[in-house]
């Protein structure tokens, strides 16, 4: 990166000079319409064909806000955006799956400071997507309910873990947290994707951002280095047994000291967490900002 431009702010010539939120096409992209489609090989080596799409989701024209000092206003804009483009990709018959994401902090190995996230339109369903979607499908299968629904409804009861609710959101720090202070977003009520959501729940998974994204911050008192996914259903077919939610994957363990995925969590596939849930949440429940 250049330290005296920036590609992302007004007056670059490559976004509009004044703009609110953009969409802006991906320069170094994995994925791109203009590769050839996928097709399941047989033999040993399999490629995916790479025939997708790469956005880059430019959260505001301000190089340096945070994406953790959006107002819910403007996270408002930036949800519009993400429905606007899911729905998009989702049509293209070469999707199988949209996904929305955003990786925030040098830590994290982000070089570009202006406040931005990224879409994926993948040609395939992502193996950790496909993973949580069996598990999901099994639990609906065999229980004739929705797992997400079911641990919601047990965190609520619990308490222990919370972080934030409002009327129609609810964040929390799942028990099989992953990385330290691993939360997760979830509507009340059932909803298999984000483009489910009505207007007044919209606007209050905005407010519920930028809530979780404050508290991160003020967790340690430095911005929180993390990613952040939005876990939609794929882009064809009917998936009843899935339950849209957010996952907040933040990389720092301690003031001091970052979570790396060594050995155990790169080649096992395990996960040694350092922060206990129930422990995280409390803290993360009483800075501020609070919620309703
Ligand atoms: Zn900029
Ligand atoms: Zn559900």
């Amino acid at each position: 990166m250049p330290e005296d431009w920036c590609p992302f702010c007004p007056g670059s010539g490559r976004v509009p000079d004044v703009y609110d939120v953009y969409l802006y096409p991906n320069d170094f992209r994995a994925f791109s319409f203009g590769n050839r489609p996928f097709s399941p090989e047989t033999g040993l080596f399999h490629r995916t064909g790479a025939r997708g799409a790469c956005d880059v989701v430019l959260y505001s024209p301000n190089h340096r806000l945070l994406p953790s000092q959006l107002s819910a206003e403007q996270w408002g804009k930036v949800i519009d955006l993400w429905i606007r483009r899911t729905a998009e990709l989702s049509a293209n018959p070469d999707v199988q799956y949209v996904s929305i994401f955003e990786n925030t902090g040098v830590a994290i190995g982000v070089t570009m400071p202006h406040p931005h996230g990224q879409i994926y339109a993948f040609p395939f369903v992502p193996p950790l997507v496909q993973q949580e979607l069996d598990s999901a499908a099994a639990h609906y299968r065999e229980e004739s309910e929705c797992l997400y629904c079911r641990i919601l409804a047990g965190e609520i009861e619990d308490g222990r873990r919370l972080v934030a609710s409002s009327n129609n959101f609810v964040a929390f720090l799942p028990f099989f947290g992953r990385f330290p202070s691993e939360m997760q977003i979830c509507p009340r009520r059932h909803v298999d994707a984000m483009t489910g959501l009505n207007a007044v729940e919209l606007q209050d998974l905005a407010l519920m951002l930028k809530i979780v994204r404050q508290k991160y911050d003020n967790l340690y008192g430095f911005p929180m280095p993390l990613m952040m996914l939005l876990r939609d259903r794929p882009a064809k077919g009917e998936h009843p047994y899935f339950h849209f939610h957010v996952d907040l994957l933040p990389i720092q363990r301690s003031p001091t000291k970052l979570k790396y995925l060594a050995s155990v969590e790169s080649g096992n596939g395990t996960f040694l967490n350092d922060t206990r849930a129930e422990e995280q949440a409390a803290l993360l429940r009483e800075i501020e900002p609070k919620s309703r």
